[in-house]
């Protein structure tokens, strides 16, 4: 089965085509500033050919018929007629309280994601606008949504309530969702087929460090605790948003600096984070970079960065009650042995022992703790794509002939 998977932004269309049987990506690429008149296309088959358009891409509607196109190539493609595609997966990012999984994307489906535009108002509007695109150039070819906040819904009140009048959270659904859902339920079913261990026996907690930060505490396979909220701005501290803060801060804010609502949320949400303490970059490799060079401000993003990973770590080893392994995903997780090395030092009381020289090793699946540590600590480059194609293709293998 090959399955198309999209992930629709408010101006950039993300494409993966990817056989399942054997995992393979046949064909990868995007395209950016959708809207603007100098969009650009880039897209790369699996024998490395690659190609680069640049013109006026409208809307998503137009961006998908370019996808499709560029696919079909004959220079370029991967296939012959569109029917060779058996199914489109997308990445949605909010399901509100209605998805707990991934799901068949019907007309009622639309519908609430629709109801949930106001949860996720730069995110679902185009992932909306991708699935009716897919809906016209692909008649017939089942959609499925795969929800960013599925992996969460199983979390307990007691971690998803905040402490706001409850009405609240029955009239307007502000509650605990969190975010990244597919990348932290991804690594945590990895790790157990690396560890050789049944997914439902472990107590895991995956740190998903990009961009976007967050970590989710994992209970026999169920997420019972996540660090992003209601939006993704809560939690860890991130490139450009500033994760927990005292919520009176933004109101002080408004009144001495004079600044709007929307001004207060951009400052949070973009000029806050890594850049926000720096004053350099929201790239992990900059600050580092600063840091090594002595720049006082560069330390102090690094030190807090790192700091509430840690105290996270501990939070949710309470939580879970005992940890069997950790998980470092995303381009910091990824990449950063100076992240990890902080984070994971002094440890030893939680029964975490970092062998040094692993944590330097670079590139693919690794685990980077001593043999006798009690605690593993493995590095799992996350794969939310292929994630997104093999649900896809379970839930398209189950229909039933009157769901077709
Ligand atoms: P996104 O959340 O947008 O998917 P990624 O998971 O790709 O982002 O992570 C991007 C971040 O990863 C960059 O901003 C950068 O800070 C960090 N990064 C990538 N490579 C390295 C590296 N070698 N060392 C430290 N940080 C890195």
């Amino acid at each position: 089965m090959k399955v198309l998977v999209l992930n629709c932004g408010s101006s950039s269309v993300k494409y993966q085509f990817i056989s399942v049987d054997d995992k393979k990506v046949l064909a990868k690429g995007s395209i950016e500033r959708i809207g603007m008149s100098s969009a650009i296309l880039t897209h790369e088959r699996y024998d490395g050919d690659k190609i680069k358009i640049t013109g006026e891409i409208l809307d998503h509607n137009i961006a998908i018929e370019y996808v499709l196109a560029v696919l079909l190539s004959k220079n370029h493609g991967v296939i012959k007629d569109k029917s060779e595609i058996n199914a489109v997966g997308h990445r949605v990012v909010h399901g509100g309280e209605d998805f707990s999984g991934s799901t068949l994307i019907t007309d009622s489906v639309i519908k609430i994601l629709q109801d949930n535009f106001e949860l996720a108002p730069l995110h679902n509007p185009p992932n909306v606008k991708g699935i009716q695109a897919c809906k016209r150039h692909l008649p017939g070819i089942p959609q499925c949504g795969v929800f960013d906040t599925a992996f969460h819904q199983k979390m307990p009140p007691k971690a998803f309530l905040y402490g706001i009048p409850y009405q609240l959270y029955k009239s307007h659904k502000i509650r605990r969702y969190g975010f990244h859902g597919t990348s932290h339920l991804f690594v945590s079913q990895r790790v157990a087929e690396l560890m050789n261990k049944p997914y439902e026996s472990l107590k895991i907690i995956t740190c998903h460090l990009g961009n976007g930060c967050s970590m989710a505490a994992i209970d026999h396979g169920v997420s019972i605790d996540t660090t992003m909220g209601f939006t993704p701005l809560e939690g860890l501290l991130m490139g450009t948003r500033c994760g927990d803060i005292d919520p009176s801060i933004p109101l002080h804010v408004m009144a001495k600096e004079d600044i709007t609502l929307a001004e207060v949320t951009t400052m949070l949400n973009k000029h806050s984070g890594l850049v926000g303490i720096s004053g350099i970059s929201n790239d992990m490799r900059e600050i580092i970079k600063s840091m090594n060079e002595d720049n006082k401000q560069a330390k102090y993003a690094f030190e807090v960065f790192c700091y509430r990973v840690k105290k996270y770590i501990g939070a949710f080893a309470a939580t879970l009650g005992r940890i069997d392994v950790v998980v470092f995903t995303g381009g910091i997780g990824e990449n950063s042995w100076e992240v990890r090395k902080e984070v994971l030092s002094n440890m030893e009381f939680l029964g975490i022992k970092l062998d040094e020289e692993k944590n330097l090793m670079k590139d693919g699946e690794r685990e980077i703790t001593t043999t006798d540590s009690m605690v593993k600590v493995f590095v799992i480059p996350t794969n939310e794509e292929l994630l997104i194609a093999l649900d896809t293709a379970k839930i398209v293998r189950d229909l039933t002939p009157q769901q077709i």
